[in-house]
């Protein structure tokens, strides 16, 4: 018997009868632990089940978080958190969104990648659903067996691609975990609404799957046929079972991220983050930067490392939003330029590029190193999203700076260790001049007696409003627009005092906010384009807002 959202995003029991005694205990929603007061203790039935002294939830959360500072490392932390999110969420999202800083690093990037390598050991209980093959021809039949009915978002990896760290298998279910518990922390969805799912293929990882605690399918990653089919299951069963639910697809290899994304977006309302996410964070810090050399998007030419999901997301996004500006869309394109694994993208370079990367693929002689692409170049902009570190290396960063008064440089590569390039590199290679965003944190630099602060160019301020506004608005379908207009309306609120010591987001501390304002932007996309199954609120922001998940525990008595 599990608590569940009611329309104004609070749990309610409905028509089910009252939970009592260990019931109530084992339900983390519903779940206070000692802070039950005596009353409610007689009226739900825990008498003798919880230890005599209570507490509020201001002690509660003063005990948690001595509780994880405490702890000696991340990992240590990370498991922590996690038992506590399955014990008392009111409690564990009250500890994040009050402690926002210190705990994202811990319950998503950085600490998450770890995590995901160590999930067979920490592995305690299920939080999300794992399907797998062998679950072929039940995945509806599975969907049923889910505690929660009412499911409205869904967070689904095959874990080919776990964020730099390449295919980890079923051990990627900490990617879908943390995503939803930010969906939750940022913007205010109701736990309720949100499940996990690993779709459980195989693993080319042979080293992983031949050690004694890996979890999932000891079978070579399935491929071709067998793998569309499975997907093609998944997906109408979900339609079939969650009719209502938007459906996030999340760090998928290449070769499938893009053909998924395209192939189901308009059958249900669906995005892919590494790709459109990415995009989002990425367009707004490059909008923001161009706030401080005042200039415009038409006027960039954008050098990526790296031609992936992430790269190419970015990119498209900037064609659009360059076409905006009065740019042709080959002229927009002409603006974006690649270098992978083999060097500058260009057509005839011997290879066959992948399809995404084709539109980028320009007449031009083979370079192969990012230096010397940078200095045939020229580019105003550098965005690192190749998962190889130390690649931005002091001649790449000191010629960015010869060329531009401000170079743009953004290493977002995650997690730290696979960081382009570090703050502390960027800073004193250019002279204090970069504008520099990375994926993971940095501590602020100070170089020349000036403070530099990174901005992380976290998808984290993108898909839980993104998220929100298609929930709110229950869009048929998740545009790009929708994602361009998120872009915007990040780059809107950096403040000057943000721009003043170089950083091109928000602080996180206002991540509540910003998701609101995204989701209100990502709403009125939906009803301005006929999206939206819901009449238009005449107050979308109030309406929205009051939709919003407050940890707040509810009175029993
Ligand atoms: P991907 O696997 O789709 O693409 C990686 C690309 O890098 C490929 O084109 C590959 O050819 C290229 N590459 C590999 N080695 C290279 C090398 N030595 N030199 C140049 N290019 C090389 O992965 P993705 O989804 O595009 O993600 C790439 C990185 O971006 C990851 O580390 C991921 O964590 C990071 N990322 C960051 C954010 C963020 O900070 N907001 C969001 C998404 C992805």
């Amino acid at each position: 018997m599990n608590s569940r959202p009611d329309s104004n995003g609070l749990s309610a029991w409905g028509d089910t009868p009252r939970p009592r005694g260990a019931a109530v205990l084992a339900d983390p929603l519903l779940n206070k632990g000692t802070a039950f007061t005596e009353r409610e203790r007689d009226l739900l039935g825990l008498r003798g089940l919880l230890p005599p002294r209570v507490f509020t939830l201001e002690e509660q959360l003063h005990r948690s978080l001595i509780a994880v500072r405490g702890k000696a490392t991340s990992i240590e932390k990370y498991i922590y958190l996690t038992n506590l999110q399955n014990r008392n969420e009111i409690l564990f999202y009250r500890l994040v969104m009050e402690n926002i800083e210190e705990m994202v690093p811990l319950i998503y990037t950085p600490t998450v990648g770890e995590a995901c390598l160590q999930y067979g050991s920490i592995y305690r209980r299920p939080r999300g659903m794992f399907l797998s093959l062998r679950d072929r021809g039940h995945i509806a039949e599975a969907f049923r067996h889910w505690a929660q009915p009412g499911v409205r978002l869904i967070v689904v990896t095959d874990g080919e691609r776990i964020l730099g760290l390449g295919d980890l298998g079923a051990l990627g279910m900490g990617i879908p975990v943390g995503k939803l518990a930010l969906y939750t922390a940022c913007a205010g969805v109701h736990p309720g609404y949100t499940l996990p799912i690993t779709l459980d293929v195989g693993t080319d990882n042979v080293e992983l799957q031949a050690g004694p605690a890996y979890i999932g399918l000891k079978d070579k990653r399935a491929r071709g046929a067998v793998y569309d089919e499975f997907i093609a299951e998944f997906v109408a069963a979900v339609q079939d079972v969650f009719p209502k639910a938007l459906l996030q697809w999340e760090d998928f290899g290449n070769t499938n991220a893009f053909r998924l994304l395209n192939q189901y977006r308009q059958q249900l309302p669906s995005f892919n983050d590494d790709i459109q996410g990415t995009a989002a964070v990425a367009l707004a810090g490059v909008i923001g930067a161009l706030r401080l050399t005042k200039s415009t998007l038409a006027r960039q030419k954008i050098l990526f490392l790296g031609a992936g999901e992430a790269g190419t997301g970015i990119a498209d996004l900037y064609v659009a939003a360059a076409q905006a500006e009065g740019l042709t869309e080959p002229e927009a394109r002409a603006r974006c330029w690649f270098v992978d694994s083999k060097g500058l993208v260009v057509k005839h370079r011997g290879d066959k590029l992948a399809v995404h990367k084709l539109p980028y693929a320009h007449d031009h002689a083979p370079i192969t190193s990012l230096a010397e692409a940078v200095r045939v170049l020229k580019p105003t902009a550098l965005i690192g999203v190749s998962g190889m570190p130390a690649t931005f290396t002091q001649e790449v960063v000191e010629t960015m700076a010869q060329l531009n008064a401000r170079p743009i440089i953004f290493a977002l590569s995650n997690p730290t260790s696979k960081a382009e390039c570090t703050a502390a590199q960027v800073y004193p290679w250019s002279g204090g001049r970069a504008i520099f965003a990375s994926g993971s944190p940095f501590a602020p630099v100070e170089f020349n007696g000036q403070s530099h602060v990174p901005g992380q160019g976290n998808n984290i301020y993108i898909f839980p409003g993104v998220g929100l506004g298609v929930l709110v608005s229950e869009a048929r379908e998740v545009t790009d627009e929708m994602f361009l207009v998120t872009a915007r309306t990040l780059a809107q609120l950096v403040q000057p005092e943000d721009l003043a010591v170089g950083r091109v987001y928000p602080p996180l501390t206002k991540v509540r906010e910003v998701s609101l304002k995204i989701a209100v932007a990502v709403a009125a996309a939906a009803f301005d384009a006929g999206l939206a199954a819901v009449p238009r609120p005449t107050d979308l922001a109030a309406d929205i807002s009051a939709r919003m998940f407050q940890p707040v525990y509810r009175n029993y008595a």
